[in-house]
């Protein structure tokens, strides 16, 4: 399988050059030239097939050049050894739960995957720079997948002041390979700064860069898994379902539209945004404007310029038309994100965090109109928000432990203003 450049389809890649490069030397995203399509025997058997055997089947053609089956197994094995349940909320509504590995998000999923491709592809040759902008998810779960491997460097980008105490915490205490800059400037900045990074020449020179966000094709790719995952634990299959994402940089919808043309029988998906609406706007009129991001309760949303847009404009070659009917866009205030929260507990006793609340209400709205059984995506634990969730139960709401450690350690990081310059006096 070769991967070819959004920017350049003659510019081409073999998966472990795309997984090194994290995006192509064009500014384009890489993108697998083909989307395999899973044979009935895999559908016939997969209630009975582990996350990692799912993930075994689905990633085996897009890494095989690269990687020996038995390599890849073990590292399936070793990089998703979490649970990620589906759980009936009510009625014809099920969340799946993102959040049981140990950052307690669903980047978990492609980050501890990414880790393991990046280190084993990566030190046998130069030391890498792995350089992530967080809106506050991404941040962690990409330090602690790295963390203590060797011959990898971290550098970790969030907008001051934007993210919740818990997501700081969580990646500013670890030291070790891991820094974190604090940019004085919103997530837009941090992404931008990347993006600038990696096509700065004296900087290429000087050092082998990576990236660890969705456009990475070794972060996005992984997290199709509990797509199929879902499916193999809904308990009436015959009812057509759709499925809910709380979209930000919409990796993880991308995902999911590749999930459906390699086989998945999912009915219908829902983007669901906060304020930030570029992508339910682009549903709406055909037309897609970035816009700087505004900040919301559901922060890892909040992203005006969704840096995976153009690879759902690859996968449809740019027809509108047939995105749309195959993606509906809702968007949500906080205020209504807040009630979600409130109302779903009082009814349900369901305790959702505020990306997941936005999830939650797109599915709604898709389901007033369309009679199906749909699935929510509950991409973070509630109590890594912690504030804003309890501020709408009556209930307490349990910390778990590892988050507990990381909020006693003390935060370390680096505070730079939002230009490359800024950020290469620190790299270099
Ligand atoms: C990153 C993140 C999202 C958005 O995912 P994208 O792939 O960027 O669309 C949603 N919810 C949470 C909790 C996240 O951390």
């Amino acid at each position: 399988m070769n991967y070819y450049s959004t920017n350049n389809k003659s510019n081409k890649a073999t998966f472990k050059q795309a997984v090194v490069e994290g995006l192509a030397n064009d500014k384009g995203l890489y993108f697998p030239e083909k989307i395999p399509q899973l044979p009935d025997s895999f559908f016939h058997q997969i209630t009975e097939l582990s996350i990692p055997e799912i993930a075994y089947h689905f990633l085996k053609p897009y890494v095989a050049d690269d990687l020996p089956d038995n390599e890849l197994i073990d590292l399936l094995n070793d990089a998703l050894n979490f649970e990620i349940p589906l759980v009936k909320v009510h009625d014809e509504f099920y969340s799946l739960e993102l959040f049981h590995g140990p950052t307690l998000a669903f980047k978990d999923v492609g980050a501890r995957v990414m880790a393991r491709f990046l280190s084993k592809f990566a030190v046998a040759d130069n030391k890498v720079t792995i350089l992530v902008a967080t809106s506050g998810d991404t941040g962690s779960a990409v330090a602690h997948g790295f963390l203590d491997v060797e011959g990898i460097d971290v550098v970790v980008l969030y907008p001051k002041g934007m993210v919740s105490e818990i997501q700081e915490k969580q990646f500013t205490t670890l030291g070790k390979n891991i820094t974190a800059l604090e940019v004085k400037g919103t997530f837009d900045d941090c992404q931008r700064m990347v993006k600038e990074a990696f096509a700065d020449k004296e900087l290429n020179e000087k050092m082998q860069l990576s990236s660890a966000n969705s456009i990475n094709v070794a972060r996005f790719l992984p997290q199709a898994v509990y797509y199929f995952a879902a499916y193999a634990q809904l308990e009436d299959k015959s009812i057509p379902f759709a499925i809910s994402v709380p979209s930000g940089n919409y990796g993880n919808l991308t995902a999911g539209l590749i999930a459906k043309q390699s086989g998945l029988p999912v009915a219908h998906f829902v983007a669901s945004a906060n304020i930030n609406d570029v992508v339910p706007e682009y549903l709406k009129t055909g037309i897609f404007k970035s816009r700087p991001s505004i900040s919301t309760i559901s922060n890892a949303m909040d992203v005006g310029n969704p840096s995976n847009f153009v690879r759902i404009l690859e996968l449809y070659h740019g027809n509108w038309e047939k995105i749309k009917s195959e993606i509906s866009g809702y968007s949500f205030t906080d205020e209504q994100t807040r009630a979600a929260i409130a109302q779903v507990y009082k009814k349900y006793n369901y305790v959702l965090d505020p990306h997941g609340a936005v999830a939650y209400l797109g599915l709604s709205e898709y389901l007033k109109i369309n009679k199906m059984q749909g699935i929510f995506l509950e991409t973070a634990h509630p109590a890594k928000f912690y504030d804003t969730v309890m501020s709408e139960l009556n209930g307490r709401l349990q910390i778990p432990q590892r988050l507990k450690e990381s909020l006693k350690k003390q935060k370390k990081s680096i505070e730079i203003g939002n230009s490359l310059d800024d950020l290469k006096e620190i790299l270099l």
